[in-house]
């Protein structure tokens, strides 16, 4: 093996070990994708969503990117979601945000160069909405923490806004939106009571 020979004996050991508990492990897993649950996260290499939610593979389907941001004109994402409310038909839908963001405090800085500044814009524009309750807080880290929690109440505020969505609850699928938020500094995931289970009204 020429690049990263690590990885792949951590796969060969990793693969070994599914075998030793369970000796239909992979026929299993290859004959079933049947998630209950989509989570939309941040791609922090920090915050992997199946390890901290203590779920296997096949049970939580996944779409990440930079502050996990839900975008109506973002076709990847707006894929990602079709696919799990249509086909999978997951339960719940988990927008996770974490504390000390770097996409987010980027947003609160000087303008950056390349693609990543039009990607972050959603969160300039959300920065100045909340500029009266953000120039209130004392410390530049309450600071950026509370934008990284108002960031995970928008993007459920603009799932439930989706047309999959609201066909879905149209359908009277059970779906329901939960915005949490992780942190870094001990793991602990919090539930920012921001859910959505139904369509919200229009306007
Ligand atoms: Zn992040």
């Amino acid at each position: 093996m020429k690049y990263l020979p690590g990885l792949f004996s951590n796969n060969r050991r990793w693969a070994a070990e599914q075998i030793a508990t369970d000796n239909r492990y992979f026929e299993r897993l290859r004959n079933i994708q049947r998630p209950e649950y989509l989570w939309i996260g941040c791609s922090d290499s920090r915050v992997p969503a199946n390890t901290i939610i203590g779920l296997a593979p096949g049970e939580v389907f996944v779409h990440r990117n930079v502050s996990n941001i839900v975008l109506p004109g973002d076709v990847n994402c707006l894929s990602v979601i079709q696919y799990a409310v249509e086909v999978l038909q997951v339960a719940h839908i988990i927008v996770c945000g974490h504390y000390r963001c770097g996409g987010v405090r980027a947003a609160m800085g000087p303008a950056l160069t390349g693609p990543i500044e039009g990607w972050l814009a959603p969160l300039r524009k959300l920065c100045l909405e909340h500029d009266a309750e953000l120039d209130a807080i004392d410390t530049p880290l309450e600071r950026w923490d509370r934008l990284c929690e108002l960031n995970v109440a928008a993007q459920v505020h603009t799932l439930a806004r989706l047309p999959v969505l609201r066909a879905a609850w149209g359908r009277g699928q059970a779906l329901t939106v939960h915005g949490w938020i992780y942190d870094l500094s001990d793991g602990l995931l919090r539930d920012l009571d921001v859910c959505a289970e139904c369509p919200p009204a229009l306007g």
